[in-house]
């Protein structure tokens, strides 16, 4: 499986990693290592994480993100306009653009471009695990907000 260095950075970060690792209460790894030190591997059933010696499946990792993104996406802005919504950066002022088109929901945001463009190809067992639907936490938001709108 070969996962390129933007994916991994866009779909599981070590600090991502090691978050899930403490989330399923996998923890034995931190009295020797800190998450700076871990090596991932991305195989068929999941990411190996070497030095915690387990696998975290693509569904736990899934379930690990879209719980984190609802958390973010509770907190950002968002305004309704003509034709989709703007949704407020977590960090920063910048705003993205969440819309509806046929393959389904849109954000102009890097991990989005980067989930849709690089998932399919690189890892297609992910892709199976969302349904392929990509999803942010702008999009998250918005979905939020309409419907708490509705
Ligand atoms: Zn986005």
């Amino acid at each position: 499986m070969q996962v390129s260095s933007q994916l991994q950075s866009q779909l599981f970060p070590k600090f991502t990693v090691a978050e899930v690792l403490k989330h399923l209460g996998r923890t034995k790894w931190e009295s020797k290592y800190t998450e700076h030190n871990l090596t991932i591997e991305a195989w068929a059933v999941g990411i190996w994480i070497k030095e915690a010696g387990t696998i975290i499946s693509y569904r736990q990792l899934n379930e690990y993100t879209r719980l984190a993104s609802t958390e973010i996406a509770s907190k950002l802005p968002v305004e309704k306009v003509d034709g989709g919504w703007w949704v407020k950066s977590r960090q920063c002022d910048d705003k993205h653009f969440v819309t509806t088109t046929r393959i389904g929901w849109t954000c102009s945001c890097m991990k989005y471009r980067c989930w849709r463009n690089r998932i399919p190809v690189e890892l297609p067992m992910y892709w199976k695990v969302i349904n392929g639907r990509p999803y942010c936490h702008h999009i998250v938001a918005a979905y939020l907000h309409n419907k708490s709108s509705d």
